[in-house]
């Protein structure tokens, strides 16, 4: 069994098979019913007996091929085409077609005999005819076209062959040749037929899978662009997504989030594009570095909270001087600008126009808050070629501005640049200086005005670096920023004290000491002096340290534990330059002070103001349990008037200038 049967059912088979045998019948028995007829009424007889015989068989002929008739009728008008069980309509068109042979058979073996020439040559003829056209009609289904062709060509020519006469023997053997023709194509049509039935069933097959694939297909591209379409939704929603977040994050990597302006980050990056477009068209450009003066002291004595909506409030007022890109916060309360196309007179004019801006005093939470700022300039391309360099010039301006003069205006010059590298330099030796026994420490002393004796010495430190004096008003300073000032400051302990203690004087001097504000801050200060006494066995009374009033300005808290350790181990504590800084009452009531420095400007300013301010001092320190010393005593006048306004203690040139130890030793033997 090949494929082809196994799609095609028996029933379909015999579906088929009926449909053609009966959609082909109607004419065939309208041939036959006319054939018959004129066989049996055309060829008169001469026996009416015969013709009554014929006529009885010829009742019989048109009785069932009327039945078949009607049958194949009914056929066409209920059942063709359709999907009916095919076995009975087969077996009643079999039934009728076998009746029909047989009566073709009968007419054939009964008429023989009585048949003339042309009437028997006729009869074979119709009988070839009707078995030729049977042959294809009833090729379907091989029992009945067997029968069939059989009952109308082999009775006749059976009886044409065997007739003793033999007149009609060659006519007999055509009709026997013609049925075995007949035979074998019906056979090769049956065949050919059975092949046409599962072709057209194959095709079919193939036209429902082709249909059903083709369903399936469509279902799946229904589904594909459901899901396609999801798809595209959810990408259009991912995409507005990252691209949201791209925006998120490009603004936090170039906002500063509390003033919204161009922080560090987004402001080189304008400025470097800004750089490029102003080099190509051989165009200028004037860096700002606006740094706030006093911002510091908001921050520290009203809150962060409070500084951050100055902050805020400042960069809203830089905003009315410069476009909005071109603008940062640098840090802090630093902020930087660019003014494309500007020359150095309007880079001066945008500078005081923010610096008014930013003076005018601001409410905040019911604070009013007035402010300053120092900007530093610098010039593109006279003064840096790239970005980092244009800041960094603008920079430097505005920090050494600042140490000229709080809230001014200054622009980068080579005098300046000069100046910079010179301490770049200096800051180089510096780091090397005490490895090189570049350090001395000079003593200047301090006299007890009512005994008029030594009470005590100052350690003043010099520094010689190529032959050349360095004074501590440049060298102390840089060692601060460079971060030495710690390492530096433990060294001049150390050797004061050892000196102190190879010291053979009368009375047990004392020794002032100057510390900075790094110095207090580090966290080693406090051991280093501990080690120090400890390795000189000196006691700590003996010890003095001057602190400067700018200490106040630092981290309060942090000065004050300090002080208050160093005070709590019996050592005493100065304060220097006093009325040149920061001081307040409430300052120096929280921090424990043995002595008050009066300042030397005061001293040697004979002005009442001066005198006002020394008669204060003195007061207040009076007030706090403290003792007065005055500096810069030059004059036998001024030794006087300080004494008689109630100094505890002088110390100037007039005494004696800062000396080595080896020239102090000298000058106690001349004096004392
Ligand atoms: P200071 O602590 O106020 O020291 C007094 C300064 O006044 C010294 O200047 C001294 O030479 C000077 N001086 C004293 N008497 C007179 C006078 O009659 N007339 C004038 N015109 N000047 C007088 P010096 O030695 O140049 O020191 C300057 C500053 O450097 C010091 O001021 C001090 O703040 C700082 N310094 C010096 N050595 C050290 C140190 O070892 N550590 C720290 N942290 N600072 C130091
Ligand atoms: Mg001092
Ligand atoms: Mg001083």
């Amino acid at each position: 069994m090949n494929r082809h049967e196994d799609i095609i059912s028996e029933v379909e088979i015999e579906r088929d098979t009926t449909d053609m045998l009966l959609g082909n019948s109607f004419v065939g028995l309208l041939m036959t019913i006319f054939a018959f007829s004129g066989l049996v009424f055309f060829f008169e007889n001469d026996e009416p007996s015969i013709f009554t015989h014929k006529l009885q068989v010829w009742i019989a002929m048109m009785s069932i091929s009327i039945a078949r008739l009607l049958d194949s009728l009914y056929w066409r008008a209920n059942l063709a085409g359709k999907l009916f069980n095919p076995r009975p309509a087969l077996i009643r068109f079999s039934v009728g077609l076998y009746i029909t042979g047989t009566i073709w058979a009968l007419y054939s073996i009964l008429f023989y005999s009585s048949m003339a020439t042309v009437e028997l040559a006729a009869t074979m003829v119709v009988l070839s005819a009707m078995a030729g056209g049977a042959g294809t009609v009833l090729s379907p289904n091989k029992k009945l076209v067997s029968f069939y062709s059989t009952a109308l060509l082999v009775p006749m020519s059976l009886c044409a062959v065997t007739d003793e006469e033999g007149k009609f023997f060659i006519l007999g053997v055509l009709g026997l040749v013609f049925w075995f023709g007949i035979f074998t194509s019906a056979f090769r049509y049956n065949k050919f037929f059975i092949n046409t039935l599962h072709l057209k069933a194959r095709n079919n097959s193939l036209v429902e899978q082709m249909k059903t694939e083709r369903s399936e297909t469509e279902k799946i591209n229904q589904l594909l662009i459901a899901s396609n379409e999801k798809l595209d939704a959810s990408n259009a929603t991912l995409e507005a997504e990252v691209e949201r977040r791209t925006a998120d994050l490009y603004k936090l990597s170039n906002r500063d989030p509390l003033t919204n302006l161009l922080n560090r980050n987004g402001f080189l990056k304008y400025l470097n594009n800004l750089l490029d477009t102003t080099r190509a068209l051989d165009n200028s450009l004037a860096l700002l570095f606006i740094d706030l003066d006093g911002f510091k002291q908001v921050n520290d004595s009203l809150g962060h909270k409070i500084g951050d909506i100055v902050l805020a409030e400042i960069a809203n007022r830089l905003r009315n001087y410069t476009e909005e890109n071109h603008l940062g916060r640098w840090g802090g309360d630093e902020f930087v600008a660019v003014i494309p196309y500007a020359n150095v007179d309007t880079a001066k004019a945008v500078a005081h126009a923010m610096r008014s801006g930013v003076t005018v005093p601001i409410i905040a939470n019911d604070n009013q808050v007035t402010l300053d700022a120092t900007i530093g300039i610098a010039m593109f391309p006279e003064h840096g070629e790239t970005a980092v360099d244009l800041i960094q010039q603008a920079d430097l301006t505005m920090y050494d501005q600042k140490r000229e003069q709080r809230g001014s205006i200054g622009v980068f010059s080579q005098a300046l640049h000069q100046e910079i590298k010179r301490e770049q330099q200096l800051c180089e030796r510096l780091r090397c200086a005490i490895d090189n026994c570049e350090f001395t420490v000079f003593y200047q002393p301090i006299i007890d005005v009512a005994s008029n004796t030594l009470s005590s010495v100052e350690a003043l430190l010099r520094w010689k670096c190529d032959d050349e004096s360095i004074s501590p008003a440049v060298f102390i300073p840089l060692a601060e920023r460079s971060g030495l000032m710690p390492e530096i400051g433990a060294w001049v302990l150390n050797r004061a004290l050892i000196d102190l203690s190879h010291w053979q004087f009368k009375q047990n001097l004392a020794i002032s000491i100057n510390v900075s504000v790094s110095q207090l801050l580090d966290d080693s200060f406090l051991k280093t002096v501990d080690n120090a006494l400890k390795t000189t066995q000196i006691s700590s009374a003996r010890l003095h340290l001057e602190i400067t009033e700018s200490v106040f300005a630092s981290d309060k808290e942090v000065v004050s534990v300090k002080v208050n350790e160093l005070v709590a181990q019996g050592i005493k504590v100065s304060i220097d330059d006093f009325g040149t800084g920061y001081s307040s009452l409430n300052r120096l009531q929280s921090m424990p002070c043995d002595f008050i420095k009066i300042d030397r400007s005061f001293v040697q300013n004979s002005s009442e103001e001066s005198d006002t301010i020394i008669r204060a001092t003195l007061l207040m320190a009076k007030e706090f349990g403290c003792k007065t010393i005055a500096e810069g005593i030059e004059t036998e006048e001024q030794k006087l008037h300080l004494a008689q306004l109630g100094t505890d203690y002088l110390q100037g040139f007039y005494f004696a200038k800062p000396m080595n130890a080896g020239d102090l030793i000298s000058w106690y033997n001349e004096n004392y």
